[in-house]
């Protein structure tokens, strides 16, 4: 795997590629890598002759109270999982080249950040929306491939890249799971022992409310409640428990296939977050 440090390099690579006539698959990330960021990198193997995978901890997505010094960083690690996964070649950059001097230009997507993790994080899809859309310019791949496990996100990419006309299929990929259930994040190395049991609470909430779902419950305040059962059950502060439209993320009354619930909550002092569509099979169940 080749390990490209600046903007120059990843575009003479890909560029290369191009010339070679290869499709070019790409993966970003903040690093922390775990199985669900290499299936992701395995997704855009099966779909591109080419893949580039980034890892930049990008400061613009954290707000003031955030975890932005802390987040989990291991470069060597990182480089090894993905050239176990198969990935091409790997793009780390710096804040300073992502955010020179005078910076002043931003996305934002209106309306879809305003709920769920938009609400408790102003500014964090901005950052999220930005970042994407410059490291799209700079790749410039054919297709790019996020995590359902951040639901939120991947709707509001797919809706800058088609308001904004960018040459980017962006593909969804489903949410890698511990065996208990536990969506995999980079955040979930700071969790204590007692915490990551009680993290369980998550996972097995949205697991219970799709087995009502599945059972005829169509209310979605029954769902909701399901939900907040478990969370409060483990002692996990709630941010949010919603039951929501896919492609709006606005709450619903009745939920369909279609409807997504979403659910955010701390636990100890870490925030997680899990959701599911409600026409998927929950894994394990
Ligand atoms: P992050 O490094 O947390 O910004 O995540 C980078 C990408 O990996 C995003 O598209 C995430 O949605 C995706 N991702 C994170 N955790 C998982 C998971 N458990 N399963 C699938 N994809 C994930």
């Amino acid at each position: 795997m080749e390990h490209l440090t600046s903007i120059s390099a990843v575009r003479e690579r890909v560029r290369a590629w191009r010339r070679e006539g290869h499709t070019v698959g790409f993966v970003p990330t903040m690093g922390a890598l775990h199985a669900g960021h290499t299936s992701l990198v395995e997704a855009a193997r099966r779909a591109c002759h080419r893949v580039i995978a980034s890892v930049f901890v990008n400061p613009a997505q954290f707000g003031p109270n955030e975890d932005l010094s802390k987040y989990p960083r291991d470069l060597p690690g990182d480089m090894l999982k993905l050239e176990q996964a198969g990935c091409h070649a790997l793009f780390t950059t710096t804040p300073d080249e992502m955010y020179p001097e005078g910076f002043a230009t931003w996305v934002t997507v209106e309306g879809l950040t305003d709920g769920l993790c938009g609400r408790a994080r102003p500014g964090h899809f901005r950052g999220v929306t930005t970042i994407v859309a410059k490291l799209f310019n700079l790749v410039q791949p054919d297709d790019a491939f996020f995590g359902e496990k951040d639901r939120q996100q991947l709707q509001v990419l797919r809706r800058m890249t088609r308001d904004l006309d960018l040459p980017v299929r962006v593909h969804g990929c489903p949410t890698v799971r511990e065996p208990d259930g536990l969506a995999l994040s980079s955040r979930n190395l700071y969790l204590s022992p007692a915490d990551r049991t009680r993290a369980t609470a998550l996972s097995r909430g949205l697991r219970l409310a799709r087995a009502a779902y599945e059972g005829g419950e169509r209310q979605a305040a029954a769902l909701e409640r399901v939900v907040r059962a478990e969370l409060e059950a483990a002692q996990a502060r709630v941010d949010y428990v919603e039951v929501v439209d896919l492609a709006t993320l606005k709450p619903v009354a009745e939920a369909g296939d279609d409807t997504l619930v979403a659910v955010a909550a701390v636990v100890g002092a870490t925030r997680l977050i899990d959701n599911h569509r409600l026409g998927d099979a929950f894994p394990g169940a």
